[in-house]
């Protein structure tokens, strides 16, 4: 094995463990980079094998599926935080890998990471911890109705979360959730929520992307804006509390932190992912550099890269739900802003809330930049021809 502090010149060869499209576009930006890159993902066929110098597929907590990954990586990053920590621990033993096993064990559930988090006194939600129908009954007392339930893990994109309205629906909320191990939040009215993705390089230099103002439907990102109109104080918090979050856990790599924030102006972090974040993809087209870019260079042990904006930027999501009713009108919406940047991830399956692809837009008005996003997304179901679009 390479020493862990030798930094890895292109045309090293990186690995990714996950194959969705979060490592698709990690492959993406090595490959800008000159570096071979390749993929540990359980579809052949799924949005990252089809782009990367090569694929092992199998499951990531297998050890046939490792030994192939680790015959043809020379350093390992993940785009999801459920790959076990054995299985990071055993690939660190061979190369670097990075986030840490320790960064991404705390983040994939959601007991581990309130405790970490509240342990060292960062701001979250009230919450407790919750292993019976007992403990349940005794949060939600505690921390009134509303409730949310979640389950400790694999939740995500509001899955495995259960909203209690009055405590006679505990009972229900803890069968629907599988009797599992969960954590109950209590319920938080925020006026926006927001997100700072950080990098962090192997000699604990960070940057922080600006902040993303983040909307969700139906509990997915539905769209992302940046930098987040919420004055320099608050932004200045969340992005240092982004990074005291990467520095308390040690994290090499790429670590987004999510926010709620309060109508008074508090921050209270809500998630932690190890790894680029949907509410990060503006900087792909913003951003000095990407934060898949940075991902790369943290991996690589090189400088970080540049985490300014050089013009605000919008994205918005495409779930499966726009095919509802046939193919998208790519064209007129192509035709209609020139602008818009669009991402489609090859996913040959459409399904509704499945995350297809986004759409970037950079304009000086971050407002208009959201409002360019929105149209273009419209015009793709539009059934009438849009007027055109001003110079
Ligand atoms: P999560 O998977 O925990 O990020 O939750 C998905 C979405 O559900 C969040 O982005 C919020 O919009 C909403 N949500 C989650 N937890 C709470 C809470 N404690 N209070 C209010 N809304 C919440």
């Amino acid at each position: 094995m390479i020493h862990p502090s030798t930094p890895l010149h292109p045309p090293a060869s990186l690995g990714v463990i996950g194959g969705g499209q979060l490592g698709r576009m990690f492959i993406q930006a090595a490959q800008r980079m000159g570096y071979r890159a390749g993929v540990l993902g359980e579809i052949a066929e799924g949005p990252g094998p089809q782009v990367a110098h090569w694929s092992v597929i199998g499951p990531p907590d297998q050890l046939i599926a490792l030994r192939a990954f680790a015959g043809q990586a020379q350093a390992a990053t993940v785009e999801f935080e459920n790959v076990s920590a054995p299985a990071l621990r055993w690939l660190a033993r061979r190369m670097p890998v990075r986030p840490g096993w320790r960064t991404v064990w705390v983040s994939q559930n959601r007991f581990r990471e309130k405790s970490f988090l509240s342990e060292r006194g960062f701001p979250i939600a009230p919450w407790r911890s919750v292993t019976t129908l007992e403990e349940l009954q005794a949060a939600v007392v505690a921390l009134g109705c509303p409730t949310i339930l979640k389950t400790a893990a694999s939740g995500y994109d509001g899955k495995g979360q259960v909203r209690i309205d009055d405590p006679a629906q505990a009972v229900a909320a803890w069968s629907q959730l599988g009797k599992v191990a969960c954590v109950a939040e209590g319920w938080v009215t925020f006026a926006a929520e927001v997100s700072v993705v950080v990098a962090r390089g192997v000699d604990g230099e960070a940057r922080t992307f600006p902040v993303a103002l983040n909307h969700h439907e139906r509990h997915i990102l539905d769209a992302s804006s940046m930098p987040a109109p919420i004055g320099p104080i608050v932004t200045q918090t969340a992005r240092e509390l982004a990074l005291a979050v990467a520095q308390a856990l040690g994290t090499v790599g790429v670590l987004t932190v999510e926010f709620f924030l309060g109508a008074d102006g508090g921050l209270l972090i809500n998630e932690i992912a190890p790894r680029p974040h949907n509410s990060g993809h503006p900087t792909i087209e913003a951003g000095q550099s990407s934060q898949f870019e940075q991902q790369v260079r943290a991996l690589c042990g090189l400088p970080l890269g540049g985490s300014d904006l050089a013009s605000p930027a919008a994205m918005v999501n495409l779930l499966g739900d726009l095919w509802n009713s046939g193919e998208p009108r790519w064209e007129a919406m192509l035709r209609h802003d020139p602008g818009v940047r669009l991402h489609l991830y090859g996913k040959r399956t459409p399904a509704p809330g499945r995350k297809m692809g986004h759409l970037t837009v950079l304009d000086p008005n971050r407002e208009t930049a959201l409002a360019r996003a929105l149209e273009a997304r419209h015009l793709l179901t539009a059934r009438s021809a849009p007027p055109g679009r001003p110079p």
